[in-house]
């Protein structure tokens, strides 16, 4: 089993690439920022932990969010590799991903921090599909997206108030796991302040 990571501060565009990427690779996306909503949603023990920190843009702790990558690497699917979309946050999820599969690339999406509010403030999905969509960037089709399930949803924790925790815990505990991974080798930055179609292009390259 050897995996991709995909890194990047929130809004970075993580989830819309992996979407698009995902086929191309095989691997199944693995978002934990989406398998704790759902966990919320369902009112898990863990949703319950999860979502005072979620509410205010701060990590979960270590521990929940291994447990969870633990559980979900023993899915079938899983088998040859996955793709990781916001995991690991921290150096102890780093370690702890070590234990469980090689990391063949980390994909860094670069965006600097001033386009970051536009991009969390826009975001909205489809409850039906997934996809991710932005109001003035990636607007979903008129009437709503093609997958014939269209139900527009926006995230509790996407306004301008937590963006802020959320960058300063990006800057404080996730950024440093960069250093970690150039000494490595497998670390490729991409510029993300472009449009969506040509990061994609150089993520692909960057895999091949
Ligand atoms: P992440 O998963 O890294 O938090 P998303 O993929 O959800 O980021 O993207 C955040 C928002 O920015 C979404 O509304 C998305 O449609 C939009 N977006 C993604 N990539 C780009 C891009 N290259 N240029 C402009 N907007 C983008
Ligand atoms: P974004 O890419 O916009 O930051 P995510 O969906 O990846 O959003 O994460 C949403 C929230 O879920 C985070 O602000 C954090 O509270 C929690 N979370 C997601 N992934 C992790 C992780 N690997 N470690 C700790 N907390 C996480
Ligand atoms: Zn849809």
């Amino acid at each position: 089993m050897s995996s991709i990571v995909l890194f990047g501060p929130p809004g970075a565009g993580k989830g819309t690439q992996a979407e698009r990427i995902t086929e191309k690779t095989g691997f199944p996306q693995v978002s934990t920022g989406d398998m704790l909503r759902a966990a919320v949603k369902a009112g898990t023990e863990t949703g319950l932990l999860a979502k005072s920190f979620m509410e205010a843009g701060q990590l979960v702790p270590d521990e929940v969010i291994i447990d969870l990558i633990q559980q979900r690497i023993t899915h079938p699917d899983a088998a040859h590799g996955v793709m990781f979309d916001g995991f690991p946050r921290t150096i102890p999820q780093a370690e702890a991903l070590a234990t469980i599969t090689e990391v063949s690339h980390v994909i860094a999406i670069e965006v600097p921090d001033e386009r970051i509010v536009d991009r969390i403030c826009g975001r909205y999905s489809c409850a039906g599909c997934g996809n991710v969509y932005h109001d003035t960037f990636n607007p979903a089709p008129e009437g709503g997206c093609e997958c014939g399930k269209w139900e527009e949803k926006r995230r509790a924790d996407d306004n301008a108030d937590t963006v802020m925790s959320r960058l300063a815990a990006y800057h404080e505990q996730t950024s440093p796991l960069a250093g970690w991974y150039e000494r490595e080798g497998i670390f490729h930055r991409i510029n993300g302040d472009r449009p969506i179609d040509a990061i994609t292009e150089d993520i692909l390259t960057a895999l091949n």
